[in-house]
């Protein structure tokens, strides 16, 4: 006989508003950036819940907080769930917080059901899953999944250049960084909750998102050195004008990404610095900065080659210099058909819509995907709109959400 969580959105909602009321900036702004003093508030809080919740809460050494609820066979691995607490400058009091609390408040309603679980269920919270300080998003669970080392997590430093090490020792934390690393089979399998942040879901009128594959994105720095001069004297012929060459591979960027045959792939060029940036001066040098994401990680490798290729081509036609430097290429995950198979029927039973749909922002989970099966429920936001004050998800849509997340984690831990 399927479980009936009853979920109580009221606490829940009085809990997101009390976590959003921590930040250093006036409300509805949240604003938590990790290892500040409004992160550490926020992470106390959190941890006040799990201890009043009976879970038993452990953090690793850069603040990784793992709560459990032991099942009645502790030693099987247990199903994992949860998301980040940690916010960009100017963002809203959904994005990460519904995964955390929701998470929490699944737990709790297992539990008020009569419900003992063979396996444990442990609520994860992420240190730092936006780049906000050090320009790498999802540190937390990069060091868990081994896709960030422990030689490289130390040479990361902020804006101040103080480093990883200074700042989560002054935040309370200690040990090894090695010791953040999980072996595979930690979880035996993870499931986050998380607002869409895209407008499907609202448009489509459709409660719940099953995530299939997490898009990764990647990142190539591009140089391009020319050679300058005075706009009027220099002729035509012979130019080796930087943002000319920049324009072409703006140009095959796009087409490459366009003519891919899958409507996964997107590239863009988000950044185009432009020296010496005179209305009257040939422009000498310019930086471009270029996202390129897709679900396919081959496919998407295919673009970033095309785009190699484009700079070698117009670096020989134009008499340029082109410089690239890949800054990051995380591969995109395929999320595990059991969990699917168990969101759906949850979902169904919850008398709630759902269809299946990626997840073009990345998250936790993509890292995650790599020591243990994952997946991921979203819930719709209003207008799509993530990463700004008004950032808004209903009650109804979140206890929608935690409910089917309640059922599904009931399912998977037997
Ligand atoms: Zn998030």
């Amino acid at each position: 006989m399927a479980i009936e969580p009853k979920i109580e959105i009221d606490s829940l909602l009085e809990e997101l508003t009390a976590l959003a009321k921590i930040s250093e900036a006036d409300p509805p702004v949240v604003t938590r950036v990790v290892f500040t003093e409004a992160d550490l508030r926020a992470r106390a809080y959190v941890r006040s819940l799990c201890d009043g919740a009976w879970l038993t809460v452990q953090e690793d050494a850069i603040g990784n907080t793992f709560a459990r609820w032991q099942g009645s066979e502790p030693e099987l691995a247990p199903i994992g769930t949860g998301s980040h607490i940690d916010a960009i400058p100017n963002a809203g009091m959904y994005d990460g917080t519904v995964g955390v609390l929701g998470g929490l408040e699944a737990i709790r309603s297992l539990r008020r059901a009569g419900i003992r679980p063979r396996r444990s269920i442990e609520l994860v919270i992420f240190t730092a899953e936006e780049p906000t300080l050090f320009g790498i998003g999802c540190l937390g669970s990069r060091m868990m999944s081994h896709v960030l080392t422990p030689a490289a997590a130390l040479n990361l430093r902020d804006k101040q250049d103080r480093g990883l090490d200074e700042l989560r020792t002054q935040a309370g934390f200690s040990g090894a960084f090695e010791s953040v690393a999980l072996l595979q089979g930690r979880f035996h399998q993870f499931v986050e909750l998380h607002i869409e942040q895209g407008p499907l879901l609202e448009q489509e009128g459709i409660d719940l998102g099953l995530v299939t594959h997490i898009a990764a994105p990647a990142s190539l720095r591009i140089h391009i050195d020319g050679e300058g001069g005075h706009a009027g004297g220099k002729l035509m012929p012979g130019r080796k004008d930087a943002l000319a060459a920049a324009a072409e591979l703006i140009l095959a960027l796009e087409s490459a990404a366009k003519s891919s045959g899958a409507i996964d792939t997107v590239a863009t060029v988000g950044v185009c610095e432009v020296f010496p940036g005179a209305v009257n001066s040939i422009p000498s040098h310019v930086n471009l900065e270029t996202d390129i994401r897709d679900t396919d990680g081959a496919r998407r490798n295919r673009v970033i080659d095309a785009l190699l290729a484009a700079c070698s081509d117009v670096s020989a036609r134009r008499g340029v210099t082109v410089t690239t430097e890949l800054v990051n290429a995380d591969p995109p995950a395929t999320c595990d058909p059991a969990i699917l198979a168990a969101m759906e029927a949850s979902a169904q039973e919850a008398g709630r819509s759902c269809k299946r749909m990626v997840s073009r922002a990345y998250h936790d989970s993509l890292f995650i995907a790599r020591i243990a099966p994952v997946a991921m429920l979203f819930i719709p936001c209003r207008g799509g709109w993530s990463h700004r004050p008004d950032e808004y998800a209903s009650p109804e849509w979140i206890a929608g959400g935690v409910d089917v997340l309640a059922r599904t984690l009931a399912k998977l831990a037997g």
